[in-house]
């Protein structure tokens, strides 16, 4: 509209100027070198104002002429950048669906286009691991390496691969260099944490734990529980090497930062025993049935005293008991020293609570104690009976995969989990684990050969990385 307006101001300036012109005619003479031009004032103007539009024409031509090549290149390359992104965003979509071979081909196709901007690199390097092409895969992520926007990608394309095959020690050196570039991240503070204490690398675990604690990488209660099992693995090594001292030491470290934590003031409070310092073995064990009863705790309760009648025994418990009043521990190690102590009544009393939770083996084998010992060995034979088909008793039990382990350790021995055991009912047995048809799934898949999944490889169950699932630079081969 403006457009408009301004044109017709222009063509009422031109009209108002050539009338202006026509109303005072008169002549221009130009005498020049022997050239002589006579002509009116408006064919002047006229002849002028096409030389200067004649003028304007040239230089614009010029102006091309000299762009030209430039435009011409500018828009090739724009058309290849349009070309290779196209082909990037097919290659992604591939990869999500599934399809490697696919994936590769294109990211190969936006690397020719696009050069070696990271993105094509991480496809190609992503889809060679989708593909099973797995050489082709480290050579993308090494070459990811030599550049600083890409060097954490091409060192974690290269620790799970390493984590797949198996390899823990170049997991061990692949997770160092990514805790060096990336500090802050949790999941590879996680990782790094957790194949350093399955490495049994303790020391260097415990570097990496106060390092997570002072990013905040971990929460408090987190970092403490870590560092107290950190501590006890330690202290249960130096007490296997015959290092009491040091083991006492850790160990009373483990506990203060730990008490409910059942192996550390075990450990703790036999190094007191072994020191005579039975008061102080006392206090611990006593600290941590407040929190986590255990019948290992009411032994070693016991243990401290030796010379104790049965009836001292008795007032022993009760004293534990008390501290964690109507646990289900409580009235099952009150039941056997009132056994010790023939007060079958009140063991009676204790075992009828006991069972009120779950049957055990334990709890039946003392209900006939305490049947013989009211009415004779004849009345014992029912509670055997029991016994024989009452579940197991509580043991340490893997939160994760449900494996029983018959002693406490950092990682469960079936899916390599850490901290995972605690003290519990076992899951009743199933029958396929019952007829012996030849081990545990990961065994079968190790033996079948079958590509290794987050189930199937004991590196790949580390929690950490199982929370990878989905992301892009933790592209699996897509199972059949
Ligand atoms: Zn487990």
């Amino acid at each position: 509209m403006i457009r408009v307006l301004w044109w017709f101001v222009g063509l009422a300036l031109v009209a108002s100027a050539a009338a202006w012109l026509a109303d005072r005619p008169g002549d221009i003479v130009v005498d020049w070198q022997g050239w002589r031009i006579e002509t009116s004032v408006a064919a002047g103007a006229v002849a002028f104002a096409v030389l200067l539009a004649a003028g304007a024409l040239a230089y614009r031509g010029w102006i091309w002429l000299r762009r030209g090549p430039r435009t011409i290149g500018r828009a090739r390359r724009d058309n290849r950048r349009r070309r290779g992104e196209i082909a990037l965003f097919g290659g992604m979509t591939a990869l999500a669906a599934g399809e490697g071979d696919e994936a590769l081909k294109l990211g190969r196709r936006a690397q020719a286009l696009l050069g070696d901007s990271p993105l094509p690199l991480m496809l190609s390097a992503q889809a060679a691991q989708q593909a099973g092409n797995t050489l082709e895969a480290a050579r993308l992520y090494k070459r990811m390496l030599d550049t600083p926007d890409t060097e954490f990608l091409g060192v974690r394309g290269l620790l799970v691969q390493a984590l797949r095959s198996g390899d823990t020690q170049a997991a061990l050196r692949h997770a160092r260099r990514a805790q060096a570039l990336r500090p802050a991240s949790p999941w590879v503070q996680n990782l790094l944490f957790d194949l350093q204490s399955a490495a049994g690398l303790w020391h260097e675990a415990q570097a990496t734990l106060e390092d997570a604690s002072r990013r905040k990488v971990f929460d408090k209660s987190t970092g403490r529980r870590r560092k107290a099992l950190t501590l006890f693995a330690q202290a249960r090594d130096a007490d296997a090497a015959g290092e009491a001292e040091k083991a006492a030491v850790l160990s009373r470290d483990a506990h203060a930062l730990s008490p409910d934590f059942v192996p550390a003031a075990l450990l703790a409070a036999r190094h007191y025993q072994a020191d005579g310092e039975t008061g102080k073995a006392v206090r611990v064990i006593e600290a941590s049935w407040r929190t986590s009863p255990h019948p290992e705790l009411a032994a070693l309760y016991l243990a401290l005293h030796p010379g104790d009648d049965p009836a001292r025994r008795v007032r022993r418990i009760a004293r534990l008991d008390r501290l964690n009043a109507g646990h289900r521990e409580g009235h099952v190690a009150l039941a056997g020293v009132l056994i010790a102590a023939r007060r079958w009544h009140e063991a009676h009393g204790h075992l009828d609570k006991a069972l009120v939770g779950r049957e055990e083996r334990r709890l039946c084998r003392l209900m006939a104690q305490v049947e013989e010992g009211q009415h004779g060995p004849a009345s014992a034979g029912a509670w055997l009976q029991r016994m024989s088909s009452a579940p197991p008793d509580d043991t340490w039990v893997c939160r994760g995969c449900g494996t029983p382990a018959s002693a406490w350790s950092p990682h469960c021995e079936q899916c390599g989990r850490f901290d995972s055991l605690a003290w519990g009912a076992p899951p009743e047995p199933r029958p396929a684990a019952a007829d012996g048809n030849g081990g545990s799934p990961a065994a079968l898949a190790r033996l079948s050969g079958t590509l290794p999944d987050a189930t199937a490889d004991p590196a790949l169950r580390l929690p950490a990385l199982q929370e990878e699932g989905g992301d892009i630079v933790d592209a699996s081969p897509p199972k059949a």
